[in-house]
């Protein structure tokens, strides 16, 4: 058994080359096995460019409001508690609303791989707004 202390954490690192916006992601315990847990603070209208997870990905939402969107689908809003499983391999990314932060704990497994921007027109918050009516 290995217990990490809090005080022990890695600094919280801004990832410019991976985010767009102003990101804060820090390293819960180091990487293990393939394991990779992070807690991510996105600040409003921030988010993740288009990547996926060699072996899927667990997002826990802990606090405030944001968007999942996976490759081919609109982006749907979470709030905290929401608990969302993306499969291996599917292109997708998340982020913050434009009028909220989003702090997520994000469980990786296996490689990340890294896209391109999601663009002002993918992140469309007009329709993100209808995505959650008549459903
Ligand atoms: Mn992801």
């Amino acid at each position: 058994m290995k217990i990490f202390r809090a005080s022990e954490r890695d600094l919280r690192v801004e990832r410019r080359d991976t985010f767009t916006g102003d990101v804060l992601l820090t390293a819960v315990v180091p990487t293990t096995d393939g394991v990779t847990v992070s807690d991510v603070v996105f600040t409003p209208g921030s988010r993740t460019y288009w990547h996926s997870h060699e072996n899927g990905q667990l997002i826990i939402v802990t606090a405030g409001r944001g968007f999942l969107c996976a490759e081919g689908e609109r982006p749907q809003v979470v709030t905290a508690g929401d608990v969302i499983w993306t499969p291996p391999g599917q292109r997708h990314w998340h982020g913050a609303a434009p009028d909220s932060c989003l702090i997520h704990t994000a469980i990786s497994l296996g490689i990340t791989t890294w896209g391109v921007p999601v663009t002002d027109t993918e992140y469309q918050p007009e329709a993100v707004e209808g995505a959650g009516h008549g459903r």
